[in-house]
């Protein structure tokens, strides 16, 4: 009878349980691993408890333009670190576009972003602290910065709740209304106390100010943000593949769209979220590493190819409830990922220096990190 890990992954060995790097990637055996998560602070004191979080599940529809509520210009450049109340969106350690220049020019990583981009688990945590902060409150401010929502007025409104679908945001509000908002790739949200200083970055940032006489939620660099009837909500979410985080969760569904497309490099495939809601590009990295495949490997190549969506599924509910996408089970900066953001270091698992690259379709051009002794399978020729 095998011996199981903190983590409970089924590759436990002696070095498994002496270091705080689980073998799977999985597990939480360093006593570290329990930080982070909790919001840095309770602010004022909540005179209701407020509707469960999770929200009913949207129906399914056809997949309609996505971008037909028309997404606000994209905002200014990532500022710093990102030190506000909580955290709920980009670690501020730079994003995926300077993670991208990074690799390219060949940045030899320090660990100092934990993926900069915000993944499903972001999401999920970002809803559910917004969820506890308004869900059940009358909004007596509601400030929305973008030129089509400029003269919206949601005072009086009530918030019912917040609720994550895949990575998009979507704050129901009675009178059948929702705000949907999408983090891309530098948004946040932040909480404040009244007179607290906002500091998610400058003022010309803000996209949305929703609050009441206790808390103000401030989304910063919003990319997306647009109103839409609740029961319209399909139109902004309806295309997305199962949820990883979802109540509607369905593994079989998800393997079935990216087995539909047998030729397509697994990345790029993981990455589509028409396939499966949640995963981004550092779990992209990530996945890849943990089941020995390059990113560039056609999908129907992939081995066991069902443990890679187990895994997906994992690995985000394994982080959801806490900053960050630690996938080693090592929460200590520089040790989070086994290949994201770690170009040029040696690999965690084997001491082979990790390479950084690009992957994706030519429009959409991510950061691609992989260990060419770990990892089986196609690389472009510039890497190989
Ligand atoms: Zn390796």
């Amino acid at each position: 009878m095998p011996r199981r890990g903190g983590c409970g992954c089924a590759t436990v060995t002696r070095a498994c349980f002496k270091s705080p790097v689980c073998p799977e990637g999985l597990g939480t055996h360093s006593p570290t691993a329990a930080r982070g998560g909790a919001p840095s602070r309770v602010v004022g004191r909540r005179r209701s408890p407020p509707p469960a979080f999770g929200g009913r599940y949207p129906q399914r529809s056809p997949p309609p333009a996505l971008q037909s509520h028309a997404p606000s210009p994209a905002g200014p450049r990532p500022y710093g670190r990102d030190d506000a109340t909580f955290k709920t969106g980009p670690s501020g350690h730079g994003g995926e576009e300077r993670a991208r220049r990074r690799a390219a020019r060949g940045y030899v990583g320090r660990g100092r972003h934990d993926g900069g981009v915000p993944e499903g688990d972001t999401v999920w945590l970002t809803a559910r602290r917004l969820h506890a902060a308004l869900a059940g409150r009358e909004l007596v401010r509601a400030d929305l910065r973008v030129p089509q929502l400029a003269t919206v007025d949601l005072t009086g409104r009530r918030v019912l709740e917040v609720v994550p679908r895949g990575k998009h945001l979507l704050t129901r509000l009675d009178g059948d209304t929702t705000l949907h908002s999408h983090l891309r790739m530098d948004g946040s949200w932040h909480l404040y106390a009244p007179g607290e200083r906002w500091r998610g970055g400058p003022e010309h940032q803000v996209r949305a100010v929703l609050g009441d006489e206790e808390r103000t939620a401030v989304g910063y660099r919003l990319p997306v943000l647009a109103l839409l009837a609740t029961q319209d909500e399909p139109q902004v979410v309806g295309h997305l593949g199962p949820d990883l985080l979802g109540p509607g969760w369905d593994a079989a569904q998800a393997l079935r769209r990216l087995a539909a497309e047998p030729g397509r490099p697994v990345g790029e495939a993981l990455l589509d979220q028409r396939n499966l809601a949640g995963i981004g590009n550092v779990y992209v990295a990530e996945l890849c590493f943990l089941r020995g495949v390059t990113p560039w490997t056609p999908f129907g190549e992939v081995p066991a190819p069902q443990k890679l969506v187990v895994l997906a599924k994992r690995l985000l509910e394994a982080n959801k409830a806490r900053p960050g996408h630690v996938t080693t089970g090592d929460t200590r900066r520089g040790r989070m990922h086994w290949v994201y953001g770690r170009a040029h270091q040696p690999c965690l698992r084997c001491g082979t220096a990790v390479r950084g690259g690009e992957h994706g379709p030519a429009d959409q051009r991510r950061v691609a990190y992989w260990c060419p002794r770990c990892q089986r399978g196609p690389v472009p020729d510039e890497w190989a």
